[in-house]
C-alpha cells in the first residue's frame, strides 16, 4: 500500500492523497475530484452495491451498476473480506455481497438496498 493511492471511482493512481485531490474525476457521481479508495489492495475488488467482482478498480470503473443508488457506476467495497456481511442500516447479514444485493432494505435512507458495513 503506502506508496500509491487509488481513486475509488476511476482507479487512477497517484503518489499521494494531496496530489490526487487536485485533479477532477470523470467518474465521481457527486463531486468533481478523485476520491481516495480507503481499503486494502486486493486480488479482487467487489462492488458494495451489487457484489460484482473485478480484478482492478480501473476495470470496475468501466462498467455501470444497476444497484448503486448514488450514481451509475460500481462503488468498491472498502472493508475487509468476511465470512458474513452485515447491513449497516438494519443489521441483516448475508454470506456474500452479491446475495445481500438481492434484497431490499427498509432502513436505508439513501436507497432501496442494503449497504454493507465495513
Ligand atoms: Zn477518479
Ligand atoms: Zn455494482
Ligand atoms: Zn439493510
Amino acid at each position: 500500500m503506502a506508496d500509491k493511492v487509488f481513486c475509488k471511482w476511476c482507479g487512477s493512481s497517484y503518489n499521494s492523497v494531496s496530489s490526487m485531490s487536485g485533479y477532477s474525476c470523470s467518474k465521481n457521481p457527486d463531486g468533481k475530484n478523485h476520491e481516495i479508495y480507503d481499503g486494502p489492495e486486493r486480488n479482487k475488488y467487489y462492488c458494495k452495491w451489487c457484489g460484482s467482482s473485478y480484478n482492478s478498480l480501473s476495470s470496475m470503473s468501466g462498467y455501470s451498476c444497476n444497484k448503486n443508488p448514488h450514481g451509475k457506476n460500481h462503488e468498491p467495497y472498502e472493508g475487509s473480506e468476511k465470512s458474513s456481511y452485515t447491513c449497516k442500516y438494519c443489521g441483516s447479514s448475508y454470506n456474500s455481497l452479491s446475495s445481500m444485493s438481492g434484497y431490499s432494505c427498509n432502513k436505508n435512507p439513501h436507497g432501496k438496498n442494503h449497504e454493507p458495513a465495513r
